[in-house]
């Protein structure tokens, strides 16, 4: 049985654009179908199905193609985060239709650091977890026997582009995706960073603040005809004009932000949000606004502060789940404040959490822009005020 058991699960029509996104809780995951190109993932998670793992992308094409799933057209890394690259060595050696192109964050130029990185988020876990070093090893091993491309992903750097694609309805289509960031201010601030931290002769490693890596996150933009997506990565605002948010906004040459849909970068958090690219996204109409929230001991994002934010925003705002911790965020105390937020996230913190095998969210466009289908397996993971609780089309 499936890990979408009670969902059935149907491919696009040749024309839509499929957006699929996977937020388990910890991990993220989004699995495009674009049309002209096929069909394609920015990072990778994995989740429990009894006693396996496994990778909810994977499964997902498994469901609808059997034994016989499509090539990847592409496969993109944003960053060296765990909950980006779980499972993406399985998704290299492991899908059976293979994979055409492999991008990853523009940040793996020295062994040294490799090594670095490695013994920072790795140390003894190596042989018995999904890890960065396993994600490495898969792609190299892909570039090397099978050919498999490879692209270093920074701003400006083209992952696909394909003009006047004919499809049934619709002829000259236009499809580009590009990466936004990170700018070359935020390689060399990173690399500065991280060098800065290894050991001198006899001293012990030090310690790298995960967040650094942030610094590096790439995000993509995806032209589709009349429709335009952000995926934000884990981008967060940057520390200058130069870097982050900062830097995607300032940057020349870059496109039009302008989005039907986001996926909301850094798990909705306020540290990845910049005003002036939302005022971007959403200077037609609000975008829609997926979000994953990122959930592990004690802490979690978003925030009810987050969630209320980015829901004046996004028409509709979704979450992949209910916080794990079942609260609104770390900081938020009993009383006033709890009341203050809860018009905008009850549906997310009160309704109980459905036994899902796995949930995620999938929207389907047409390249004139309409919308033909937004659904979810959960009724409870959208976002808005007045509390609507949401009914999105469980069919299909
Ligand atoms: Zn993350």
């Amino acid at each position: 049985m499936s890990i979408f058991r009670s969902v059935s699960l149907s491919p696009p029509k040749e024309s839509e654009l499929e957006i699929v996104v996977f937020g388990p809780g910890y991990g993220e995951s989004v699995l495009l179908h674009i049309p002209g190109v096929g069909w394609g993932v920015i990072d990778s998670c994995i989740v429990k199905d009894g006693q396996k793992k496994v990778v909810p992308a994977l499964e997902y094409l498994a469901e609808l193609y059997g034994d016989n799933p499509p090539e990847l057209a592409f496969i993109i890394l944003t960053h060296p985060h765990e909950d980006h690259y779980a499972g993406m060595d399985k998704m290299i050696t492991e899908h059976p239709g293979g994979v055409r192109l492999i991008c990853r964050y523009n940040g793996l130029g020295l062994p040294e650091l490799c090594k670095l990185l490695v013994a920072e988020n790795m140390s003894n876990r190596i042989e018995s977890s999904p890890g960065l070093l396993r994600v490495f090893r898969a792609m190299d091993e892909a570039a090397n026997k099978d050919n498999v491309a490879e692209r270093y992903l920074a701003e400006m750097t083209e992952v696909i582009s394909s003009s006047e694609i004919q499809l049934p309805g619709f002829t000259d289509v236009t499809v580009r995706m590009v990466a936004l960031c990170p700018s070359s201010r935020s390689m060399t601030d990173w690399f500065a960073q991280i060098t800065s931290l290894f050991p001198a002769r006899g001293e012990i490693q030090k310690s790298i603040s995960p967040r650094l890596h942030n610094q590096i996150s790439a995000a993509l933009y995806l032209q589709f005809g009349q429709v335009h997506v952000v995926f934000g990565g884990d981008v967060e605002i940057g520390n200058d004009s130069r870097t982050g948010w900062q830097g995607v906004m300032n940057a020349p040459g870059r496109p039009d932000l302008e989005a039907n849909y986001v996926k909301v970068a850094h798990h909705g958090s306020v540290t990845g949000f910049y005003p002036p690219a939302w005022q971007e996204h959403a200077k037609n109409s609000k975008p829609i606004g997926v979000i994953t929230p990122w959930s592990l001991a004690s802490n979690s994002l978003p925030t009810g502060e987050d969630l209320k934010r980015l829901a004046t925003w996004c028409d509709p705002l979704y979450i992949t789940r209910r916080s794990k911790a079942n609260n609104v965020g770390p900081s938020q105390s009993r009383g006033k404040a709890k009341k203050r937020i809860s018009w905008d996230v009850r549906s997310w913190h009160d309704a109980p959490e459905p036994e899902l095998p796995l949930n995620f969210l999938r929207v389907r466009f047409l390249p004139n822009g309409e919308v033909t289908e937004i659904t979810s397996p959960s009724p409870t993971l959208r976002i808005s005020r007045g509390m609507t609780a949401a009914t999105p089309n469980n069919s299909g």
